[in-house]
């Protein structure tokens, strides 16, 4: 699917660039949530993560603590976010994977989590699903 960030893949929308490799592109939000806030990017165009190969994913995995040590280290603020969305629901706006990387410098700037933990009943049934999911 065609979205903003390919056409900021192609240079033909401009970004403030802070890394880049043959498969992962890194740059600044356009609307950062706080200073410092990094999207990082494959250069392969999947939409959600469950559909990205591995290679991209380990492109991706072995940059971003390199580059949240960089965010640290600029921003001086020690607590981050790493945020991934994955559809609309999961407030996906862009349709190319991407994950934030967001300083979260007090209580009320940054990432706001709604997070209501509940019950976990069926452990070893949901865990022996998945266990066979991902040996099929
Ligand atoms: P999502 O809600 O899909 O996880 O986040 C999409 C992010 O892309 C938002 O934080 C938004 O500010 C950012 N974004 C959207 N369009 C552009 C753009 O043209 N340039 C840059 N640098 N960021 C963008």
């Amino acid at each position: 699917m065609e979205t903003i960030f390919s056409k900021i893949l192609r240079g033909e929308v401009p970004c403030h660039k802070v890394y880049e490799d043959d498969r992962v592109l890194a740059f600044l939000d356009i609307g950062p949530l706080t200073r410092g806030h990094v999207l990082v990017i494959p250069k392969e165009p999947a939409e959600t993560l469950d559909e990205l190969s591995d290679e991209s994913a380990a492109a991706i995995g072995r940059v971003l603590p390199r580059l949240c040590r960089a965010v640290k280290r600029v921003t001086g603020v020690k607590a981050y976010n790493v945020l991934e969305n994955n559809g609309p629901l999961a407030h996906q706006a862009v349709f190319h994977v991407h994950f934030h990387i967001i300083p979260k410098p007090n209580e009320t700037e940054g990432l706001g989590v709604g997070w209501r933990p509940g019950k976990l009943g069926d452990g070893e049934s949901l865990a022996a699903e998945l266990r066979a999911a991902l040996a099929g």
